[in-house]
């Protein structure tokens, strides 16, 4: 059988409740393997963003347990982090700094090459060529536009090259243009990664395994 070690993401018998709240997950299980690219689909209300927060250990479940690759979210170190899973969230959050350090997040192990190559593949690398001292630029949140700055997330959550990825409905306020260039992103950030999304409709076209949850 499969080793624990080698499964993306296992979820068992997970209980949850915010304080003072109704139960948002009752004896829930879920388990996604090495490749697949899951796709959750709920109501507003029916816990899929607090489902991500429980898979990256910001919040612990009153039962059961949240396992990836194995091991509790909260027990990976914050400096490993980021190549165990990347997480696209649904706006951009800008650090301070530089644009490289959008993309490293001041993280010293990570090459000028690693990050040349990451945006190269996101197809963001030119249009940040072209900002008057490339990398260097300091952050300005008129740099770019909203579905560029997308691309940088994508950039991001990429450079440390993770085998999980956690996207949270990230083309929701694109126009046309921007959101194919996102989904193009997307695919082939996905390509050798297991992926888990929140009602992304590229893997829903995809054909990736749909998983509902609330009622
Ligand atoms: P949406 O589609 O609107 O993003 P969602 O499926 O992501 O919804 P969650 O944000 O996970 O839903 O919320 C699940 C439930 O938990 C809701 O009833 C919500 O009101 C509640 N909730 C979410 N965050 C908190 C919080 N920080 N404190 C208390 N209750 C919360
Ligand atoms: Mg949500």
């Amino acid at each position: 059988s499969e080793k624990e070690e080698n499964i993306p993401i296992s979820i068992r018998h997970l209980s949850f409740a915010y304080e003072d709240g109704e139960p948002v997950f009752h004896n829930f299980d879920l388990t996604i393997h090495e490749g697949e690219n899951v796709t959750l689909i709920g109501r507003t209300g029916s816990g899929k963003s607090t489902l991500f927060k429980l898979i990256c250990g910001l919040y612990q479940p009153s039962e059961g347990t949240v396992r990836i690759f194995g091991r509790a979210p909260e027990s990976i170190p914050e400096e490993e982090r980021r190549k165990v899973f990347g997480l696209v969230e649904q706006q951009f959050k800008p650090v301070s700094g530089n644009m490289r350090d959008q993309i490293t997040l001041s993280d010293p192990s990570i090459s000028e090459e690693d990050v040349r190559r990451a945006l190269a593949e996101t197809g963001i690398l030119p249009a940040i060529e072209d900002l008057p001292e490339g990398l260097d630029t300091p952050y300005d949140p008129g740099l770019l536009s909203q579905g560029q700055f997308q691309l940088l997330s994508i950039a991001r959550a990429t450079v440390t090259n993770p085998p999980l990825l956690l996207l949270d409905e990230i083309t929701a306020n694109l126009d046309s243009v921007t959101e194919k260039q996102v989904l193009d992103a997307l695919r082939a950030a996905s390509e050798k990664r297991t992926v888990l999304s929140i009602s992304h409709r590229l893997f829903e076209a995809a054909g990736g395994r749909q998983v509902r949850i609330g009622h």
